[in-house]
């Protein structure tokens, strides 16, 4: 495994990916990642299809609707329904 360690997150959040990361992949700028949770890590992976939406909950672009600018997918769409019997802006 390569690692790069002590990459400080900045005041948003933001961490910058190692070159050598980005030309190994080759990724670039304005390029769009998914990240997923594995555990106590987070994978990230070059989005195939950038302009599919990702549900801002669980992260699938499958049925995403977009609700005040975010993408939320029909099984969390009608969890956060079904919790509250209707949906409040
Ligand atoms: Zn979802």
């Amino acid at each position: 495994m390569e690692a790069f360690a002590g990459r400080k997150i900045d005041e948003l959040g933001r961490v910058v990916l190692p070159v050598e990361f980005r030309k190994q992949y080759g990724w670039s700028e304005k390029d769009t990642v998914n990240m997923y949770r594995v555990g106590n890590s987070i994978l990230m992976e070059l989005a195939e299809h950038p302009q599919d939406p990702i549900c801002v909950f669980c992260g699938k672009s499958e049925s995403c609707a977009q609700f005040n600018a975010y993408d939320i997918c029909a099984g969390c769409l009608d969890g956060v329904v079904g919790h509250s019997g209707k949906v409040v802006q």
